[in-house]
């Protein structure tokens, strides 16, 4: 009764998720998935990449009563290249904002405030801005963790292209920084069906691209534990759907940065309460505007504000607290 096909496609764009099973002798891709009986499409549903136990602490180390992670995506032109598959001026004008503009105001903010972060970066957008790869490397409170090659999403590769281009660019990506990377973000936010076995094979501690829980927890595969943590994000908090006022193809509304700061402190107020995690995840060239880096300021401020102290942390240092 088993289905391919036509039917993981669907499941896959339904979920959000990308599912993997070997499509049964009798497959039939014409069936539409409302003939199903349940049995059958939980069973396919139960052999994805999907969320085992939750790893959230009982405790934060030195007594604090929230973890909070922010995480900076160094996209650069490696987006616009290789995601959105454009190369006239106006978009690579766009990623060299985020080295040239954003990342200064950002490594400025950080080192004002004394916190670390984690910055996911391309290995192109490190050999377009060694400068800034270099401001990085002389803070070495921040992470620097893996992003892609040239921001290319997983979901594109064929064949054995996606397990090639990863092992060349983490070879790439350590020769750089001098430090091999533990940290996984996919460009795309999303796993391919090869993703989270190239990812237990070369060696990560954790990956950051899907959205199963509020709090850390165990990637599982087939229903079996994959040994790779989960550091979740959310589209409610980013920068990106807020302040991203034209993308490709579209329009988006630009959001006043008064109503993001109410929208991601209630977030982190309610983190708080629940003794769970905060991850934020921020782009160089949307928050590194000048009201938006103000924002960003206020948002630290009033986390700093909070009795019991705060844990703010790199995406490592949580995994290896949570492993
Ligand atoms: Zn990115």
């Amino acid at each position: 009764m088993c289905r391919g096909g036509r039917l993981t496609a669907l499941l896959a764009c339904l979920c959000g998720v990308h599912i993997v099973f070997a499509p049964s002798a009798n497959a039939n891709d014409d069936q539409p998935l409302w003939k199903l009986p349940p049995e059958v499409i939980r069973d396919q549903v139960s052999r994805s990449v999907s969320a085992g136990a939750s790893l959230k602490p009982s405790a934060w180390p030195n007594g604090a009563k929230v973890a909070v992670s922010l995480s900076f995506d160094l996209d650069t032109e490696a987006l616009w290249l290789g995601f959105y598959k454009q190369s006239s001026a106006s978009y690579i004008s766009r990623g060299v904002y985020g080295a040239r503009v954003g990342m200064p105001r950002i490594l400025s903010l950080l080192d004002e405030h004394k916190i670390p972060a984690t910055f996911f970066t391309p290995v192109m957008s490190m050999v377009l801005h060694p400068d800034t790869l270099q401001q990085l490397l002389a803070r070495p409170q921040h992470e620097l963790a893996f992003h892609s090659y040239v921001h290319e999403s997983v979901n594109e590769f064929k064949g054995d292209e996606e397990r090639e281009t990863y092992e060349a660019a983490l070879a790439k990506f350590t020769e750089l920084t001098g430090k091999r990377p533990v940290g996984f973000r996919s460009g795309a936010w999303d796993l391919s069906p090869q993703t989270l076995g190239i990812v237990q094979d070369l060696g990560f501690l954790y990956d950051s691209s899907l959205m199963a829980d509020d709090d850390p927890y165990m990637i599982v595969a087939d229903g079996v534990a994959s040994g790779i943590i989960e550091l979740p994000i959310e589209w409610m908090l980013t920068d990106t759907p807020f302040f991203q006022g034209q993308w490709v193809n579209r329009l988006s509304p630009v959001k006043a940065t008064a109503e993001v700061f109410a929208i991601w402190a209630e977030e982190f107020d309610a983190a708080y309460r629940d003794g769970g995690m905060f991850i934020l995840v921020l782009h160089p060239q949307v928050i590194g505007r000048r009201p938006r880096i103000e924002l960003l300021d206020r948002l630290i401020t009033h986390m700093k504000s909070k009795p019991g102290g705060v844990w703010f942390a790199t995406h490592e240092q949580i995994a290896r607290h949570v492993k």
